[in-house]
């Protein structure tokens, strides 16, 4: 699939002034609950209705949805509202139930994104209709499986088409509930710039605190829109209660966040600046994980020493690795001295890291 402007029509004709916001709850519970959330985001700047009617859990036992007679009640808040509805689909009964309820957008989940054949099947049933279909990065860091669905709903005939970043899982627990890897979407960003991108600060976060961040950075990087997961009392939500939030607090958030809207040459270079500024700042989250990670190691072989009476400093093996490293930096078009001074510095700080492990063990022997 090549980038192509038609991906983002349905966007432009939405004609907004504002990156798009859906918002709803992360499931539908019962009628009055889905009205009263939709009523009172009628209030903010949402377009879209969100609402799980069909949920899919990792573990069996937690809330698996109501099922389709949710779908009567998204088609009353959107008759009573004027909201359009999205809802996720994970097969081709899920997607005949929703068309023929009159669902607007559709989502394919982070679950079922990972799977070649359920998507071909959610294409396939959804061949030739003119619905919007947003599909959700899926569960595992891999840019090919994203674009892969994103193709497959593309050669079905279905263009109006977006993606929704929710994050990725990992087995250490993080600060995220799926850790964000900003940089994914970044590379899917500028393959495809005019594939509409929306983030899902609910699922990335797994918590209230960082969603306004989250979604910063997101308007930041210029992504189109956020969905966020809102509900009138969050914390006896059915599902995902301790990351959703009320409808007020999403028209506070809306109102805080900064936009930054592309116009005249003054406000386009500083946006361009902010951008690239913000992408930069991902990278150097990353060099700092990183170089964490390395230590680490470090003091692992510290330890190993230790045990083993062998020395801290071992001048062959260093030796090859600021080689192989300056090789390496060429192709990266980075200078020898940039390469030997970092790694001077990496390699001072990793044996820092071996003399506080061997005597920390030292101390605790006397
Ligand atoms: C959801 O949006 O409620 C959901 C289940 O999302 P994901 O597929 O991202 O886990
Ligand atoms: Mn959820």
């Amino acid at each position: 699939m090549e980038n192509k402007k038609e991906l983002r029509n349905w966007l432009n004709q939405m004609n907004l002034a504002h990156p798009l916001v859906i918002a709803g709850p992360c499931s539908a519970e019962t009628e009055e609950q889905v009205l009263t959330i939709a009523h009172a985001l009628k209030k903010t700047d949402t377009t879209v209705l969100r609402a799980g009617i069909w949920k899919p859990r990792t573990r069996p036992g937690n809330f698996e949805g109501v099922g389709a007679l949710g779908l009567k009640w998204l088609q009353r808040a959107k008759e009573e509202t004027g909201m359009l509805t999205t809802t996720e689909v994970a097969n081709a009964h899920h997607v005949d139930l929703a068309l023929k309820h009159d669902v607007d957008i559709l989502w394919v989940g982070a679950r079922t994104t990972v799977s070649p054949f359920i998507v071909q099947e959610i294409a396939d049933a959804l061949k030739d209709t003119d619905k919007i279909v947003l599909i959700k990065n899926p569960v595992n860091p891999d840019l090919s499986l994203w674009l892969g669905a994103v193709e497959r709903f593309y050669s079905a005939g279905i263009h109006q088409l977006g993606v929704i970043h929710r994050g990725f899982s990992t087995y250490e627990k993080t600060r995220y509930r799926n850790n964000p890897e900003w940089q994914i979407a970044i590379d899917l960003q500028n393959r495809f710039p005019d594939l509409p991108l929306i983030l899902d600060p609910s699922h990335i976060a797994g918590r209230r605190d960082i969603i306004f961040d989250l979604c910063q950075t997101a308007l930041d990087l210029n992504y189109d829109g956020i969905m966020v997961e809102t509900h009138h009392d969050p914390d006896n939500a059915w599902s995902d209660a301790s990351q959703q939030i009320t409808p007020d607090t999403l028209k506070q958030m809306t109102i805080d966040l900064r936009i930054r809207k592309e116009v005249g040459d003054a406000v386009e270079f500083n946006n361009k600046l902010a951008t690239l500024r913000t992408k930069i700042d991902v990278i150097d989250h990353q060099l700092i994980e990183i170089l964490g990670k390395r230590m680490k190691i470090a003091d692992q072989i510290g330890e190993l020493k230790r045990a083993n009476n062998v020395a801290i400093l071992q001048s062959k093996r260093w030796n090859e690795i600021l080689g192989r490293m300056i090789l390496e930096g060429e192709e990266h078009l980075l200078s020898e001295e940039f390469i030997l001074r970092i790694f001077k510095a990496i390699h001072q700080e990793s044996i820092n890291h071996q003399k506080n492990t061997v005597s920390l063990e030292e101390k605790s022997l006397q």
